[in-house]
């Protein structure tokens, strides 16, 4: 049946990517799945809903796989944070650090009306340096981050702690 369908049968394990030491979730093997990628939308949809966003904001790029076909389903806005340089016009950028070094995140600066509810959507949560930089960004542009959405979230490195919004994660790994 539909609703039993455990999604980690469909989540593949690399080692050793991008780096040594390093596992890596590949959720390709679930998006070639269409009735396993269509049950894991169908799920994240229901969490989300209830938060009532205007808009999801999808992290590049992963992010963008999972926000456009649920925006799709919410009937909600959609828009992109990127690496510096990909967004055309004015933008707004978020620097923060990571173990090595520094990344950067970038929106339009003018894709979020003043106290619009958006609900922040990536692929995995890990850190979550990646997500707090994201709400950061979204605060700056004049969002109210009603709540983050993750497809897989890997709970021993307390990414969730990072973050001061509601965290809700589809599959959970340790
Ligand atoms: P964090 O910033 O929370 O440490 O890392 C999360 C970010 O790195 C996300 O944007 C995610 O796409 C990517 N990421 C880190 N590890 C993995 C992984 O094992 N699988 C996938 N699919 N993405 C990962």
């Amino acid at each position: 049946k539909r609703e039993e369908i455990d999604l980690k049968r469909y989540i593949r394990n690399i080692p050793d990517f991008p780096k040594p030491g390093i596992l890596f979730y590949d959720i390709s093997t679930l998006m070639r799945e269409p009735d396993a990628w269509q049950i894991a939308m169908g799920r994240l949809a229901r969490q989300i809903a209830p938060w009532e966003p205007d808009m999801l904001a999808a992290v590049e790029s992963r992010g963008f796989l999972t926000a456009a076909p649920l925006a799709d389903r919410l009937g909600c806005g959609l828009l992109m944070l990127r690496k510096p340089g990909k967004l055309p016009g004015g933008t707004i950028s978020h620097t923060y650090d990571l173990e090595y070094g520094s990344d950067t995140l970038q929106i339009q600066d003018d894709a979020i009306k003043p106290g619009q509810r958006v609900v922040v959507m990536d692929d995995l949560l890990a850190t979550g340096g990646t997500l707090s930089a994201s709400v950061t960004l979204l605060r700056k542009a004049g969002a109210n981050v009603v709540g983050a959405s993750l497809l897989v979230e890997l709970t021993g490195l307390g990414g969730r702690d990072k973050l001061d919004v509601p965290v809700k994660s589809l599959v959970s790994y340790e």
